[in-house]
């Protein structure tokens, strides 16, 4: 092929026309085609180059767009921090707390909160919850109320029906099911009303029933259905009108008993289960708060008449006691076919418990020898040995604190309110703000002052929340727990002065920055591990973790903060209060099956999860939705990519739905979150002496810098009225 042929193919080819080059019919000489094609290059080079320069001045357009949006967004949510939106409606809502109850303000958004949420475009801080507990002792009584097995069934199987309900117990809902009481409604009667504060629950047997909101029809109900279930777990708002449409019949029982039946029923079967142990002799001399462990692990099993339990010559590594039901013991004799009856069992013995020490061959045979069957509460070796340990291990290493502690409360002995000079507004709280100030003659320091207004606290019965603020935080002397130095009051506030974190809350970097990396959120979950040992060998439960609660301080290490919900367990014990807040809450809380720390545990796990991502892993638009999303567990969870696999695994093991199985709950206590792989090569001691770079260190030019906290205006209000009952003696 000639050169000419081969060109006029090549520019064919590149849809380039030839007549540009070619302006004779004479075929061109190959100098005179190569010098063409060389300008059309360099031509088309230079049209390159300036299309490459349009395209870098719009990228960086487009960047300085972006970043001008991210800063607009991020003006956007300070300024809804601080400053409540015409557009948004304030309602009260009831809240309880350890048997008092309170309406506390909150704010409604009017914008669609699905939308809100699944954009995830704005974030604004979350609330906490919390309910009264059951009544206690004698007082758990409960009334049954006769009822045909026709409405049984029925309320039974509504709750079967219902997402949150459909969870709890066969035993308690059988309880439920007793305790219901009916009402009647006529037509065109309301039955339940938005905006009202609800704490009853209803199954609706007969007529049908109108759904609506704001006025405006959403759905229509017939029998067989749950109403307002979330007034269930604590005082809460009803969001929806509920109006008979037609004479109505429902069944009805109040959260009160509702809660009495739950923690009766956990409380009846940590004891049987307890004194069961307490029967078995490789059990006996276990400490109660570990027997109390052992119990909440126990499966009841059932077994069928005819059923073999163990076979002689097998291998197994399970536990047994009997809870219903007889079997037999036989045993093959050597040299022979025939199975030797060797004796019975009955309700509250044992059998396998060689089996929890290493032995795992099977000695004999046991097999169900009642016609109803047997049930009987098994534990497997594994379980028992991640359970059983030293409990006296409870840390001594704290054992100077106490005179830490005292060397720290007398450096502020002589300090009054008077010595305090106010500078600025750090943030606001619920029963007023926390100040920065300054103790004259100590400028080179500076404070956090939160002041309560005591009308408030009254008003919303919160004086034992505020007690119980002051009494942990005021003996707490962890480094990764705000220091509270010292309590006033006057006529009007309390006051707590505590040690100021000048690099701002968590929740607002975690805000700015969308997302942490794994070394990051590393970083600040190590923090809070600390402080959760800190607190949990202390039999401390915190009960509010979230980054709004984690401040950071001028170095950038983080502390936990507000601890109205914390509270001192008794040894092996559970308490029973719904608290915390609904993204962040475990099962067991929801369920009122009792909690202790290890619901804690649940959720470093959701915070780990919210750091990684930047939203927590359950969350509804609503909290009952979200409840009812926790409720379908960690594994139903998609995990982003950007979550590594060793992340993943440890979130896992923090959030199992099994409180006893939870990392952290385990023999090996909160260290075997330290071991875990995701910590692999974590400088723990240089957390701890603090010699660690922490991974964003917040810019503080001064003690009395505050550009790392959200701008308040000032407060307009005036002074609250006059307290002087004496209610806070003890503060
Ligand atoms: P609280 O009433 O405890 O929820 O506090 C309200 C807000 O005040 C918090 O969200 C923080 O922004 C700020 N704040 C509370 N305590 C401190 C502190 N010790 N140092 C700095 N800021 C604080």
């Amino acid at each position: 092929m000639s050169c000419y042929n081969f060109i006029t193919r090549f520019l064919h080819r590149n849809k380039i026309d030839a007549e540009d080059i070619i302006e004779n019919e004479m075929p061109p000489s190959d100098t005179e085609v190569v010098s063409s094609l060389r300008r059309l290059l360099e031509e088309k080079n230079r049209e390159l180059k300036l299309k490459e320069e349009t395209i870098s001045l719009l990228e960086k357009e487009l960047d300085d767009k972006d970043s001008t949006i991210k800063h607009l967004h991020n003006e956007i949510d300070k300024f809804r921090q601080v400053v409540r939106p015409i557009t948004q409606r304030i309602i009260t809502k009831q809240i309880c707390l350890d048997g008092q109850c309170w309406q506390v303000p909150t704010e409604v958004p009017e914008e669609d909160e699905e939308e809100a949420q699944s954009t995830n475009e704005t974030r604004t801080k979350r609330q906490a919850v919390s309910a009264a507990p059951p009544l206690a002792g004698e007082q758990l009584q409960i009334k049954k109320i006769p009822k045909t097995q026709r409405s049984r069934e029925l309320i039974k199987s509504a709750i079967l029906d219902n997402d949150f309900m459909k969870n709890l117990e066969v035993t308690q809902i059988k309880e439920i099911v007793d305790c219901m009481y009916p009402e009647e409604y006529k037509t065109g009667s309301i039955i339940i009303r938005e905006g009202d504060v609800g704490s009853t629950v209803y199954v609706l047997e007969e007529g049908c029933v109108e759904v609506s909101r704001e006025n405006k029809f959403l759905s229509t109900l017939t029998p067989g259905k749950v109403l307002g279930e979330l007034a269930i777990l604590y005082n809460c708002k009803r969001t929806a009108t509920i109006k008979a449409a037609t004479d109505c019949k429902l069944w009805a029982i109040e959260r009160q008993c509702f809660q009495t039946i739950m923690m009766r029923t956990g409380l009846i079967r940590q004891a049987e289960y307890t004194d069961f142990l307490k029967s078995v002799p490789i059990f006996k001399d276990l400490p109660e708060d570990t027997l109390i462990k052992i119990s909440d692990v126990l499966e009841e099993t059932f077994y069928a008449n005819g059923d073999y339990i163990i076979r002689q010559g097998a291998r197994g590594d399970t536990f047994f006691i009997i809870s219903k039901g007889t079997v037999k013991v036989t045993m093959k004799m050597p040299n022979s076919n025939e199975e030797k009856f060797i004796r019975t069992l009955g309700k509250g013995d044992f059998f396998g418990e060689k089996a929890l020490q290493g032995d795992d061959l099977r000695t004999a045979n046991i097999i169900v020898d009642d016609p109803d069957g047997v049930s009987a509460l098994v534990i497997d070796r594994e379980t028992f040995n991640q359970l059983i340990s030293n409990l006296d291990e409870i840390k001594s290493k704290y054992k100077d604190e106490v005179l830490d502690r005292r060397r720290l409360d007398q450096e502020f002995e002589n300090v009054t309110l008077s010595d305090l000079k106010i500078l600025t507004t750090l943030g606001v709280g619920g029963f007023g703000r926390v100040e920065l100030v300054q103790i004259h003659g100590r400028p080179s320091k500076s404070y956090a002052l939160k002041q309560m207004k005591k009308a408030q606290i009254v008003e919303t019965r919160q004086q034992q929340h505020i007690m119980s603020e002051k009494e942990i935080m005021g003996e707490a002397n962890c480094d990764f727990i705000v220091k509270l130095y010292k309590t006033f009051k006057d006529e009007r506030y309390l006051y707590m002065l505590m040690e100021s974190c000048l690099g701002g809350e968590l929740w607002t970097v975690l805000r700015d920055r969308t997302h942490f990396d794994d070394a990051t959120t590393r970083f600040y979950t190590a923090c809070v591990v600390e402080a959760f040992d800190y607190l949990h060998s202390r039999n401390i439960i915190y009960r509010d973790l979230k980054p709004e609660n984690l401040l950071l301080d001028n170095q950038g290490y983080v502390k936990l903060v507000d601890f109205g919900f914390a509270k001192k367990l008794q040894t092996g014990r559970k308490t029973w209060t719904f608290c915390g807040t609904p993204e962040y809450v475990a099962p067991e809380v929801i369920l009122n099956k009792g909690h202790d720390i290890s619901a804690d545990y649940w959720s470093l796990g959701v915070l780990m999860f919210e750091l990684l991502t930047g939203a927590p892993p359950f969350a509804g638009t609503d909290p009952m939705k979200t409840y009812n999303i926790i409720l379908k567990g960690i594994d139903a969870i998609d995990f982003p990519r950007n979550i590594t696999r060793n992340a993943m695994v440890l979130i896992k093991k923090l959030c199992r739905d099994n409180p006893a199985e939870r990392l952290g709950y385990q023999k090996g206590g909160i260290s075997d979150i330290r071991k875990h792989k995701w910590f692999d090569g974590f400088n723990w001691e240089g957390l701890v002496n603090r010699t660690l770079t922490p991974p964003i260190l917040p810019k503080v030019e001064s003690v009395t810098d505050t550009s790392n906290f959200d701008k308040y205006p000032v407060d307009e209000d005036g002074p609250p009225p006059e307290d002087t009952s004496g209610w806070d003696s003890a503060f």
